[in-house]
């Protein structure tokens, strides 16, 4: 092995979510960003339970975790940390990215987001330590515009235009509660495992 030779870092996507559950839309901008970023894996990170977001109970994260292991399973560049739902209380990005860099020195971090919430981050007040701890990637997502102003260092934004995928994880529960199929939104696993469990049978709003 040559010695001068530049060290290659490793460049890791991080999707941050809160998975209730995952569905197709996150898992083809993840697949997108990895494949145009050149990415050597995407982890998906699921948030502890806040207690309420936007007025509802969000499922138990271990519901939430293990979706999103069944259907990230078959992608040898997909996985799932726990790094959120172990440091447990409101989930921030700068501890998620934190935390992941103690755990993997030296990576190159890519923060992957829809573009409702890239939208969201450009208007927090210390975003400084989070363009220091990665490169966020805005992706389109259907009815939220991608062409925000952003206030923020440009080259540490990159917006970028994934096959659009109007699905969400709201619209997902709430066919779940009506008893309208949910198949081929979310993969088949998770399918199966709303039902093994009765997610989303009680409305949740
Ligand atoms: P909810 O309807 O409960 O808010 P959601 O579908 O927005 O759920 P989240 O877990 O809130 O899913 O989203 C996690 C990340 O995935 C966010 O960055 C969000 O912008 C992005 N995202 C969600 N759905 C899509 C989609 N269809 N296309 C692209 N990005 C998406
Ligand atoms: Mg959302």
């Amino acid at each position: 092995m040559d010695a001068r030779a530049p060290v290659e870092r490793l460049r890791i996507g991080v999707m941050g979510g809160t998975f209730d559950p995952i569905h197709h839309g996150h898992l083809v901008a993840a697949s997108e960003v990895q494949n145009v970023f050149g990415l050597d894996e995407v982890i998906f990170v699921p948030t502890a339970t806040q207690p309420f977001k936007k007025g509802r109970r969000v499922s138990d994260p271990e519901h939430r975790y293990l979706m999103t292991v069944i259907a990230t399973a078959s992608n040898p560049r997909f996985s799932v940390s726990r790094v959120d739902i172990e440091r447990g209380g409101v989930t921030y990005t700068v501890d998620t990215l934190r935390d992941l860099a103690e755990q993997r020195p030296g990576a190159e971090f890519f923060f992957i987001t829809g573009a409702d919430a890239l939208a969201k981050i450009m208007e927090w007040k210390n975003t400084d330590e989070l363009f220091r701890l990665a490169h966020f990637v805005g992706v389109t997502r259907p009815g939220h515009d991608l062409t925000i102003d952003i206030g923020a260092p440009r080259d540490n934004v990159s917006l970028l235009s994934v096959p659009a995928l109007a699905i969400s994880s709201t619209e997902v529960r709430e066919r779940s509660t009506q008893g309208a199929p949910v198949w081929y939104l979310v993969p088949d696993g998770v399918v199966q495992y709303i039902g093994k469990y009765g997610l989303y049978r009680e409305t949740a709003r």
